[in-house]
């Protein structure tokens, strides 16, 4: 894809979640259809990518933001995702703390983001089964109670990673 590839409609989409979760292993994972294990990048994130997709015949670029260093609660400023029109909210399945604070989180987000801002619950690391200690039920209990989409995904091997972007680019497309 080159820098001027055509697209008919631009979004901004921002990663949220816990530090560690895989923001940045999602986004290149999606963009790059790569997995880049260890640590190399979950200390320098990446700022954003570009990413044209297929939505009924037309061409949606989503501009994906990652966020590095920030992600501590309430030190991500407001203004930081007061324009993005949809915000992956990510947590860890292996990881509780990261799942008990989407709600925290969520309210940050109500009270800052745009009204009619897209929002998706994703619990990352699906493929970490042996260490899982949020079950999907979970997820999907609380993803209902706020009335936002849910899907586990895992950066590393790619599982509904390709999937979450597109129903992303698909609920802003019908909303725009
Ligand atoms: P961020 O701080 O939210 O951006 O998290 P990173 O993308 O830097 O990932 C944090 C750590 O989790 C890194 O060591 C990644 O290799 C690892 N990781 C990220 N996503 C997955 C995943 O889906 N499965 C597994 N097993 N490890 C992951
Ligand atoms: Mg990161």
């Amino acid at each position: 894809a080159s820098i001027n590839e055509y697209y008919d409609i631009a979004f901004k989409v921002m990663l949220l979640g816990d530090s560690a979760v895989g923001k940045t292993c999602l986004l290149v994972r999606f963009k790059d259809g790569a997995f880049l294990g260890g640590n190399f990048i979950a200390t320098v994130g990446i700022d954003f990518r570009n990413k044209v997709v297929d939505v009924d015949n037309l061409k949606v670029k989503l501009q994906i933001w990652d966020t590095a260093g920030q992600e501590r609660f309430r030190s991500v400023t407001h203004a930081y995702y007061r324009d993005a029109q949809a915000l992956l909210l990510l947590y860890d399945i292996t990881n509780k703390p990261s799942f008990d604070n989407i709600r925290a989180w969520l309210t940050e987000i109500h009270e800052y983001a745009q009204k009619d801002v897209v929002i998706m619950l994703l619990g990352n690391k699906s493929d970490m089964a042996a260490e899982r200690v949020v079950k999907t039920e979970e997820g999907e209990k609380l993803a209902k109670e706020y009335g936002v989409p849910f899907m586990e995904t895992s950066a590393k091997t790619g599982v509904n990673v390709e999937l979450a972007f597109l129903a992303i680019a698909k609920e802003l497309k019908h909303r725009a």
